[in-house]
């Protein structure tokens, strides 16, 4: 999310302005290849997007967005469906998603359908959410030890 929101990707177009050769394209449908268009503008990511289970009272991030931290913004008022099973932000691991179905397809010239990519964001979320120590977990950590 830091590396997106400072633009600090490395996109065609990034590495292009940090002086490495070769063109700009898009592997998939060859408009320049900026951050926007590898996470809400390229042809099957629109489709991730309008298929995410919340709900999206601001409408999906390929649309009226402009940068990358608006969508980020707008991402915290989202509001998963239970088909997610979780209250946190399905919103980074989207991203994440699509940005390796960007390098499967730029290095391996792989397809993913973007069910897939939802799914696999969806799973990493609930990955993430059990990996996290519960409340009492962490109360239990941070209390100070008494010296006996
Ligand atoms: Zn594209």
């Amino acid at each position: 999310m830091w590396c997106c929101a400072l633009n600090n990707l490395p996109t065609r177009n990034n590495l292009r302005k940090r002086g490495l050769q070769g063109h700009t394209s898009c592997s998939k449908c060859g408009a320049e290849e900026i951050i926007k268009h590898i996470l809400f503008q390229c042809e099957t990511i629109v489709e991730v997007w309008d298929m995410c289970p919340w709900l999206a009272p601001l409408g999906s991030p390929s649309g009226s967005v402009s940068t990358f931290k608006e969508s980020l913004q707008h991402s915290f008022a989202r509001v998963n469906l239970p088909p997610v099973g979780s209250s946190a932000s399905l919103f980074p691991w989207i991203c994440w998603g699509l940005w390796i179905n960007r390098n499967l397809h730029t290095f391996e010239n792989k397809q993913t359908p973007p069910p897939e990519i939802l799914s696999c964001a969806t799973a990493l979320l609930r990955e993430w959410e059990a990996a996290q120590p519960s409340s009492s977990d962490r109360s239990r950590t941070l209390s100070p030890q008494l010296p006996t």
